[in-house]
């Protein structure tokens, strides 16, 4: 599963935009967008930015400058170049000029997503496939959880939600956020799948007499946080 990201977009053609913060969105990232260079690196310098993703014709600055700039900013953050299809030469200048990668217009949701998987593997903490956390082990690659060397076994879906709550850790998840995430689709409507699916992972993961490890947060959502080993 993937992060979940804070995202620039960096483009002047609206049918573009609507269609990257739709599909972003979708996939539980958050998107800003700017419709020209100025507001993006506005953006740039005051927002907290997983990765960027930059036209190469925009109407004031041209993609490079920009480029340029972000890279005086925030030389690790990572930039993928929005190129035209036979335009060679702005592609070569791109990963010249410092972008991680481009992708070519017109792309497909999927494309783009396998581009931002395959940016955010190589920066910051790279991720490894195993998470500790307190006495729990979730082993990312083999889908299997042990609690204190006890093996747990988790449906598909158990797992996919633990596996979202351990990534944010700490954190106070609403119900939408979860379902968005876990679920990849938007219910219609009310629907307490989230909450049926903490109770089965409680069931599985809690100990008697001890606290949760899935704290409710009433009217706003739940918060995983196991205690220190
Ligand atoms: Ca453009």
């Amino acid at each position: 599963m993937l992060r979940h990201m804070r995202i620039l977009l960096i483009e002047d053609e609206l049918a573009i935009t609507r269609m990257v913060e739709r599909g972003l969105a979708a996939h539980g990232h958050q998107v800003l967008s700017a419709e020209n260079g100025e507001d993006g690196l506005l953006i740039v310098a005051s927002e907290q930015l997983d990765l960027v993703l930059l036209d190469i014709g925009l109407p004031d600055l041209s993609g490079h400058e920009i480029l340029r700039e972000i890279r005086r900013q925030r030389s690790d953050l990572p930039v993928i170049m929005l190129t035209a299809r036979d335009d060679v030469e702005s592609k070569v200048s791109a990963l010249d000029g410092g972008a991680d990668d481009y992708i070519t217009k017109p792309f497909s949701y999927e494309e783009l997503l396998a581009r931002i998987r395959a940016r955010t593997r190589d920066t910051g903490q790279r991720q490894s496939s195993t998470l500790e956390l307190g006495d729990l082990t979730i082993d990312l690659q083999a889908h299997r959880v042990w609690r204190a060397g006890d093996h747990i076994d988790l449906s598909r879906r158990e797992f996919a939600l633990l596996e979202y709550f351990a990534r944010n850790r700490g954190r106070l998840l609403s119900r939408q956020q979860i379902l968005t995430a876990v679920w990849e689709y938007e219910f219609e409507g009310e629907s307490n799948v989230v909450d049926v699916y903490v109770r089965y992972l409680r069931n599985k993961l809690d100990r008697e007499g001890e606290p949760s490890l899935f704290s409710t947060i009433r009217g706003s959502g739940y918060r995983f946080d196991p205690p220190p080993a």
